[in-house]
């Protein structure tokens, strides 16, 4: 694996009060260097969190608008987002895929817009439950990902967040298994189609229903970098935030075999 890279999405929750402790949660736990933390707020807490939030985790946006800022009644420009200390942005997440309607060109221009402005773009790519049963599982997630690939002139500053749609909030973890064999065919797809070595240093992270018990075996996955977890970031194990926990097991599998005890006495 490459350094594992762990996201929250907090999509459309919180207030106020509920962020204030999720940030004080993350802001007690010791978060190992090691591993990439970030968390992705909606847009009106970001500052919020930008200024109450340990400096050890960074800020996502959950979207950003395709181009510089004006009249576009209702976005947020990616230079907004950058004047508020952002540092990546999630695009292209099923949700704004399959509930608002985004597609793969739009998503690719956004992708290509952040960038070249300077923010890290965590790339969501995923299946719905219909074209995994039609077999069409890779077909979907490499032509999604070839519209980024298409707009996109380096893939030094992205993370591929691979969500198969029926796993998300679903309580239906895709298998180590079954992570595992799109994470290799995505990384097989960008040997073949952009270059060996981004297929090597891209880290490609896994969505959907992901918590701090069921991680551990989707990380000691090859090709599994680490996660995107939605509903339990903003929940707390009896010690941690889920989202912690998270990171802590990240931590110890890239430790080696060693530490499986460790792993499996926290999950
Ligand atoms: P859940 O972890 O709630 O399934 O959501 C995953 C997700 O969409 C993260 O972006």
């Amino acid at each position: 694996s490459n350094k594992f890279f762990v996201g929250g999405n907090w999509k459309c929750n919180g207030t106020k009060e509920s962020i204030t402790k999720l940030v004080s949660d993350l802001n007690d736990a010791k978060l190992e260097a090691d591993v990439d933390v970030v968390v992705a707020p909606p847009f009106v807490y970001i500052d919020q969190v930008k200024n109450s939030l340990t400096d050890r985790i960074e800020i996502a946006a959950q979207n950003s608008w395709v181009g510089k800022g004006g009249a576009f009644t209702g976005e947020i420009s990616v230079e907004q987002l950058k004047d508020i200390g952002c540092k990546w942005v999630v695009l292209g997440h099923s949700e704004r895929r399959h509930v608002i309607g985004e597609d793969d060109q739009f998503i690719g221009k956004k992708a290509a817009y952040a960038l070249s402005e300077g923010l890290g773009v965590i790339a969501c790519i995923g299946e719905q439950l219909q074209e995994r049963e039609a077999g069409k599982t890779f077909d979907v997630c490499f032509q999604q990902l070839k519209a980024y690939a298409d707009a996109i002139p380096s893939w030094d500053n992205v993370v591929i967040a691979y969500e198969p749609v029926w796993a998300i909030g679903t309580g239906k973890v895709a298998t180590p298994e079954q992570a595992q064999e799109v994470h290799a065919a995505l990384r097989d797809w960008l040997k073949n189609s952009v270059s060996a070595d981004v297929a090597t240093k891209t880290r490609i992270i896994y969505g959907g229903s992901v918590n701090g018990s069921n991680c551990a075996e989707l990380a000691k996955q090859e090709d599994i970098d680490g996660f995107l977890v939605g509903g339990a970031s903003l929940k707390n194990t009896s010690y941690f935030n889920e989202l912690v926990q998270v990171v802590i097991v990240c931590f110890l599998v890239m430790q080696g075999p060693e530490f499986a005890t460790i792993v499996n006495s926290v999950t």
